[in-house]
């Protein structure tokens, strides 16, 4: 007998073969087999999704043109239905086909191994996991009180920590944990976490965080408290920095069930993992979660619908959630649909920072950093204690001008400057890359004379080098800054040599972007700094405030972990507006109050999580016509049935550029479709792609390159 195979290969999302595809076999494979299938003079891997005899209503198909199905990966077990329906729901939620959520999710290298060499790999991951399981010394299994009886480790709760895990326990979730900066929340996670792997010998957690190179810490804690009780294997991680071995081998270990704890960014929210009973969302308000390619997925969001699927429990973490994930953790009696957990307090006796405003009407001008916060660093630094300042921008200078005639360091292909970086000399654009040696001269006048204008943390480290140069160490050495961003840890490694020297002591002052204000544990910063935060307060995406706020809480949180230096701790923010409602509330560290206010204004506004919206971005070779495109299909919705149905349940504003409309020669715009009603807004994408692919055929809209639908945006 024949079978026809619909599977799924990862075609490009708006190519003509959008869906599965068919091919033939001799028996029946079940749903979730991993393939080689030939495509054109290609085998590519893929994954069956249905099958069955042919059927009369496959007699479009014509069985001579199929083509057999080239090689069965018959040694893993198939991907499992509940797998199979987070990417079917993936892929329909956010308007993008099955086959390439589903393959973006498997390691390519599946593709090149034969079933035999599959095998061999997977005897040899189960004989790892049976050889630690026969060995494992009993004490360093939690005891019942939820005390870990582990002699390197011994932690005793915070009454806060347990008060939270008896609720995990007693209810099935999904919950938001929302823990002060330095509350324990880890130790909450590697609890639960533990007693889930005690309690079952298979058990699966899966542990998510926003960067992995930015929280270290974390997998060495999950790896040191894990991996001596269930060997080193059992924790796997998964991110996009691995090599594509490291890829294949931590999957496998995932998939059969070898890897007890797989810790990873995102793409880690479709690991294939059979026994899956835990979700962590780590800083789970972290825009990172939200994928900015292909499948434009929250991975927050799918670990709630993962959840759901899988029967396993989720647990949300951050000192300040999401407005979304916290509206969602409102009372159940409002309609809350997460359980929200409390840990108001930090460890031990250490006090959330005090909150100082310099107000920077009010210094002498065109001062950077005030008087009155130098001095305050000064004195850190006497004491032998730390400081870390941030400041948004990477680089000496966001532009360089002329300072006769008008030129500006404008990058040829994009709407943005180029960046001065002095180091070498450069000017750099941060958008499309174009790297150029700093002119001579101005380019337009000739005029030699050509300054930095404003300032990036290159140059904000050179000007607090000036500034301190007399202070001293309490040892009578010179002032240590290190500057820690994109540009110093662009080698492998750096960043951890960086974070290294700080952790010891060595630096006394760090300087950085918001890639230092997250995660880390610096145990002796006493004081922390925003240069310049304003510019956030008045942006035109409705979501600013609350990555300000949200940045600004977790940079004061970097301050007095160490008890011993907690409470001389201050949070210094150089402002021109301090009584701005938002620097009112960080100052009593009230995420609370703050989330009430947004929330009003959202509710106000009809913005989410009030409403709901997507949306369709296009590329194009000029402006007009990008924007002719979005606002020809938006038309064209109103003439088709099926779209036009749905237009009394939404908006569909005008197409307007992208807030950095070119970038390396391409013209962005982009459309927002808001709807009160999540379903409406769901069915009218899935019946408007239609039309968009229509409509891109049309002459008028020759220079769209591409088009691409983003659902529940986090930048607008
Ligand atoms: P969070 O993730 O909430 O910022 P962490 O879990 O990193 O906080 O905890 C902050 C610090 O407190 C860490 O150094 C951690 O080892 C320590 N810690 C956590 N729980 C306890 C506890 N019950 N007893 C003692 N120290 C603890
Ligand atoms: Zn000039
Ligand atoms: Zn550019």
């Amino acid at each position: 007998m024949t079978i026809l195979n619909q599977v799924l290969l990862h075609t490009p999302a708006y190519s003509q073969m959008a869906g599965a595809l068919t091919y033939l076999s001799d028996a029946p494979l079940p749903p979730g087999t991993l393939v080689r299938v030939p495509l054109g003079q290609r085998e590519l891997l893929a994954v069956v999704w249905n099958n069955g005899p042919a059927q009369p209503s496959d007699a479009a198909l014509d069985p001579a043109r199929l083509r057999p199905i080239a090689a069965v990966l018959d040694a893993l077990p198939p991907l499992n239905a509940s797998w199979r329906a987070l990417i079917s729901f993936a892929a329909s939620y956010y308007q993008r086909t099955a086959g390439e959520v589903a393959l973006a999710a498997l390691p390519p290298q599946l593709r090149d191994l034969s079933s035999v060499q599959l095998a061999r790999k997977l005897k040899k991951l189960a004989k790892a996991a049976a050889a630690v399981s026969l060995d494992t010394p009993i004490d360093a299994l939690p005891t019942p009180e939820g005390h870990t009886n582990n002699a390197v480790h011994p932690v005793v709760l915070s009454d806060e920590q347990t008060k939270v895990i008896s609720q995990f326990h007693q209810n099935p979730g999904p919950f938001l944990l929302f823990g002060a900066t330095g509350s324990g929340k880890t130790e909450v996670f590697m609890q639960c976490t533990a007693e889930l792997l005690a309690s079952s010998p298979d058990a699966q957690a899966l542990v998510m965080v926003p960067e992995i190179n930015l929280t270290p810490q974390l997998e060495d804690r999950f790896k040191a408290r894990f991996g001596s009780r269930y060997g080193a294997d059992a924790v796997v991680s998964m991110h996009s920095g691995m090599t594509p071995a490291q890829r294949l081998n931590n999957w496998l270990a995932a998939h059969s069930g070898a890897a007890r704890i797989v810790l990873g960014t995102r793409m880690a929210v479709f690991a294939s993992m059979p026994q899956l009973k835990l979700i962590i969302v780590d800083e789970e308000h972290d825009p990172s979660y939200k994928s900015g390619e292909g499948a434009r997925y929250s991975a927050r969001d799918l670990a709630i619908y993962r959840g759901r699927l899988e029967g396993a429990k989720v647990l949300l973490g951050s000192a300040t959630p999401s407005l979304e994930s916290w509206y969602h953790s409102r009372p159940a009696a409002e309609g809350g649909r997460y359980l929200r957990l409390a840990m108001p307090s930090r460890i031990g006796s250490g006090k959330l920072p005090l909150v100082r405003r310099v107000d920077m009407n009010h210094q002498p001008k065109s001062c950077v950093i005030s008087p009155s916060l130098l001095a305050a660093i000064a004195q850190r630094i006497t004491r032998g204690e730390q400081s870390m300042v941030f400041l948004n921008r990477r680089g000496y200078a966001p532009v360089l001008q002329c300072t006769d005639c008008d030129w500006k360091s404008e990058c040829p292909h994009c709407s943005a400057y180029r960046v001065f970086h002095k180091i070498d000399r450069t000017l750099r654009c941060h958008h499309c890359g174009l790297t150029e040696r700093v002119p001579r001269a101005c380019p337009a006048c000739g005029n030699p004379d050509i300054a930095p204008l404003g300032r990036g943390t290159e140059r904000l480290e050179e000007h607090l080098a000036e500034l301190l140069a007399e202070t001293r160490r309490p040892d009578g050495q010179p002032v240590r800054i290190v500057r820690i961003d994109a540009d110093t840890t662009r080698h492998k490694g750096a960043l951890e040599s960086q974070l290294a020297q700080v952790h010891t002591g060595d630096v006394d002052v760090l300087v950085g972007t918001q890639m230092i204000a997250k995660g880390h544990d610096f145990r002796r910063i006493t004081l922390v700094a925003a240069v310049n935060p304003d510019n956030a307060l008045f942006s035109s995406d409705f979501r600013a405030s609350e990555r300000l706020f949200s940045l600004l809480m977790q940079a004061a949180g970097r301050a007095g972990r160490d008890e011993a230096v907690a409470n001389q701790s201050e949070m210094w923010l150089q402002t021109c507006h301090p009584t701005h409602p938002l620097y009112e509330a960080l100052k009593k560290h009230d995420y609370p109050a703050f989330a009430a206010s947004q929330l009003k204004e959202r509710l106000q506004a009809a913005m989410p999580p009030f409403s709901f919206q997507a949306l369709v971005r296009a590329e194009a070779r000029t402006q007009d016509a990008a924007q002719g495109f979005l606002n020809l299909a938006s038309q064209a919705a109103a003439r088709q049935s099926d779209t036009a149905g749905l237009l009394a349940q939404l908006t569909l504003y005008p197409a307007v550029p992208m807030s950095i409309a070119r970038i390396a020669n391409v013209e962005r715009a982009q459309m927002l479709v808001e709807s009160p009603s999540r379903a409406a807004l769901q069915r009218f994408l899935s019946a408007w792609q239609g039309v968009l692919h229509n409509t891109r055929t049309q002459p008028e809209c020759k220079g769209v390159i591409r088009w691409a639908i983003d659902v529940d945006p986090l930048s607008i």
